[in-house]
């Protein structure tokens, strides 16, 4: 999916914008927080900390005025009266309206003055603020609750010494808690008119909240617990003066924590809380903003590619259509868009090349043709594989092999699986060729195909190779078939010579015949004078000239092959069979079985019906003549639609003939024989000649012969 161009760009575009894009958003996005994040803590740490500076000198105030009254010399003195001594804090409490009571105690722990005067009396020595200041020092308290006041109190108190600064006593003014958080309230209630979240509160080193806009949580609430923090992390805080954030609550809080003094021991830390998601929203826009540009770009970064792929890649595709078109064969024209100048010139390039390509193939196509009709045998030998590289129709045709058994296998496996086609690559020596570096060099073959003897004429020439011609890789065989020539030349030669030997021995038999009739009848006359000793020798000499007879008669025939009765109607089966009946007897006695397969339904013919019985008496004869020891003559008709012919055969499985005795057959007086006359066949080839029928051999030495006669059949 990611393979295509499309993609590539899309994801290669996407990179180049994005990885940029989010480098800057990112660092922005930080380098903006920690500014925000820096003036929080600025702005928060200026208000606590001028929080804990006004809290601090509130309670400096606080001190020295405790510290004051204490040196108040009416009440160091221990011998005036309660009554005085009131009368000092009334004027205390005149000058300082912060304060509503003074309480002052003795040694004992018992209250021997206050404003009030109604606890006069009551003892304190429990007070932990009373012990301290017993001890010499100015002490302010922690917050707690008193139950006897039933109000949290902040205890502020301070030794009395009186010249021999002895402590004499206690001195314990009571002050408004409200104006000790009047600071933290100021800062609510503004930041509660400015629509904030913001609030200040205050803790101690237990984490218990001192002030917080929440009353109820004064005293009740502990921070730490809250929160999940300690009082080590409160006090990083303070000390970095930075910001933590609990988002459970979505609030952030800063610190400043309040200096001791002598005699004000509490650690007491002021917060600042305020809403996280306020305060941080600035940073969020900017996210949102950030956001808005990446889908933007995305958005329009995709449609730019999407354009720019389609402007690349359809002229690609184009091209690959139009490749594929030409590859199957689909030759319209392709209509190319112009596109880039790259493109176009491939464009251009494609099209030369289809039309080069086009023309080629029409080249090939025409030598294909001309390979695959031409009457010549044309096969391509590869000479260092020796496999057959071309095979055209007409040796398929000739060796009886299918192109795909031939093609791209082994010249001597081919060989080896067909006869005709070894004999054909021993008499040409082709593989001796192979060998042979240039050779071009024409000449005639005799080979054995099918047991025929066939004549080739071939033109052998080694072929160039296509890329280097200095290489000649394959051999060429042409070759044309020879054998209907030389058969036909045969056949010429032995007709012509039978014209001249019927010439010579019409001439001849005509002036024999004339004086052997009259020696004939001499003797014949002689005879009947009857003496007795030379009748042996009469009957040899009528027997002897009774044969010349023939033989003339024989001549004569081959002299005068004028078909002598008036061509008729005749049934060749018939007439075979009434032939094998005749010489029934004859046959049996040499041992010779018959066997006869007719056609059945030949068409009828117009012949001379003596002189064709007389050629297959002939036959006959031959071949009971060739089996001495018996044998099988197998006689059968067959019709031949497409030439038109009547195949009569003679098959015999007696001696059979070499090549040479072949060649001689029909010679007139050409005989094996002791007792033969060599013109039975010299006959039978005259009188079939005549019809312009044909008579075919094959044989095999020892094996048997197979004489046909072929008959014309005018269908008319
Ligand atoms: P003839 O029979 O008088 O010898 P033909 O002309 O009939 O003369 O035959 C010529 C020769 O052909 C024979 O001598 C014989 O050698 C050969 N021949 C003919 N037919 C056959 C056959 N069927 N088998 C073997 N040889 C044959
Ligand atoms: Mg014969």
């Amino acid at each position: 999916m990611f393979q295509t161009l499309r993609a590539k760009l899309l994801i290669f575009f996407l990179l180049v914008t994005f990885i940029p894009l989010s480098v800057v958003g990112i660092m922005g996005y930080y380098a903006q927080k920690s500014e925000l994040t820096a003036n929080l803590e600025n702005s928060l740490s200026t208000h606590t900390k001028s929080m804990a500076a006004e809290i601090e000198t509130f309670i400096r105030e606080r001190l020295y005025d405790v510290e004051y009254l204490a040196r108040n010399p009416i009440i160091i003195d221990e011998d005036t009266d309660t009554q005085e001594k009131r009368q000092q804090f009334n004027q205390f409490l005149a000058i300082h309206d912060i304060y509503f009571s003074v309480v002052l105690s003795d040694t004992e722990g018992m209250v021997i003055a206050d404003t009030d005067d109604n606890i006069v009396g009551s003892d304190i020595t429990d007070r932990e603020w009373y012990a301290q200041s017993m001890e010499g020092e100015s002490f302010v308290s922690d917050m707690y609750y008193s139950p006897v006041i039933d109000e949290n109190v902040i205890v502020l108190s301070s030794p009395v010494f009186n010249t021999q600064d002895d402590v004499i006593g206690v001195i314990t003014p009571i002050f408004d808690l409200e104006e000790l958080t009047s600071t933290l309230q100021n800062f609510n209630r503004a930041q509660q008119a400015g629509d904030s979240d913001s609030y200040a509160f205050l803790i101690n080193g237990d984490g218990v909240i001192i002030s917080h806009p929440n009353q109820s949580k004064i005293l009740e609430v502990n921070y730490f617990e809250r929160f999940d923090t300690s009082i080590n992390e409160v006090r990083e805080l303070a000390a970095t003066q930075s910001l933590t954030t609990y988002s459970s609550s979505d609030e952030v809080h800063g610190f400043s924590s309040i200096s001791q003094v002598p005699g004000f021991e509490n650690e007491w830390y002021i917060g600042v809380a305020a809403n996280g998601t306020d305060l941080y929203a600035p940073l969020t826009r900017l996210l949102y903003q950030y956001l808005i540009v990446f889908g933007l770009v995305l958005l329009i970064m995709t449609f730019a590619v999407f354009r720019l792929s389609t402007y690349i890649v359809r002229p690609v595709e184009q091209l690959v259509e139009a490749t594929t078109n030409v590859a199957f064969g689909k030759r319209d024209t392709p209509k190319f868009v112009t596109a880039y100048e790259e493109v176009n010139r491939l464009n251009d390039r494609f099209e030369a090349m289809t039309e080069r390509l086009e023309e080629r193939e029409k080249g090939h196509k025409k030598s294909t043709l001309i390979l695959e009709t031409t009457d010549n045998g044309v096969f391509a030998l590869n000479r260092v594989t020796k496999e057959v590289s071309l095979f055209n129709k007409r040796c398929e045709e000739v060796f009886g092999l299918s192109r795909d058994e031939v093609i791209d296998n082994k010249a001597c496996d081919v060989a080896n699986k067909k006869e005709g086609f070894k004999s054909f690559l021993e008499a040409a020596n082709l593989l001796g060729l192979l060998g042979k570096d240039e050779v071009r060099k024409t000449y005639e073959i005799e080979c054995t195909m099918d047991n025929n003897t066939r004549y080739f004429y071939l033109s052998v020439s080694s072929l160039p190779n296509i890329v280097d011609e200095t290489l000649h890789e394959d051999l060429l065989v042409v070759f044309h078939d020879l054998t209907e020539k030389r058969l036909m030349e045969r056949e010429l030669m032995r007709s012509e010579k039978l014209k001249v030997v019927g010439e010579m021995s019409a001439g001849l038999a005509h002036e024999i015949r004339n004086p052997l009739t009259t020696i004939r009848g001499f003797i014949q006359l002689f005879d009947s004078k009857k003496e007795a000793s030379n009748e042996r020798y009469y009957n040899l000499i009528i027997n002897e000239i009774d044969r010349v007879n023939n033989i003339l008669t024989d001549l004569m025939n081959i002299a005068n092959p004028k078909l002598s009765d008036e061509p008729k109607e005749t049934n060749l089966e018939l007439l075979l069979d009434d032939l094998l009946l005749l010489h029934q007897s004859q046959l049996k006695k040499k041992g010779i079985e018959v066997n006869t397969y007719f056609h059945g339904k030949l068409p009828s013919v117009f012949l001379d019906a003596n002189k064709i019985q007389q050629v297959l008496l002939n036959l006959v004869q031959n071949a009971c003549e060739a089996m001495d020891n018996g044998g099988r003559l197998t006689v059968s008709t067959s019709y031949h639609k497409p030439k038109q012919e009547i195949v009569l055969s003679f098959t015999d499985t007696g001696v059979g003939m070499d090549a040479e005795t072949i060649e001689k057959l029909g010679t007139p007086f050409y005989t094996t024989k002791k007792t033969g006359t060599g013109l039975g066949l010299t006959t039978s080839y005259r009188i079939i000649e005549e019809i312009n029928g044909q008579i075919a051999v094959t044989s095999t030495k020892g094996v048997g012969t197979t004489f046909s006669v072929h008959i014309p059949v005018n269908e008319d």
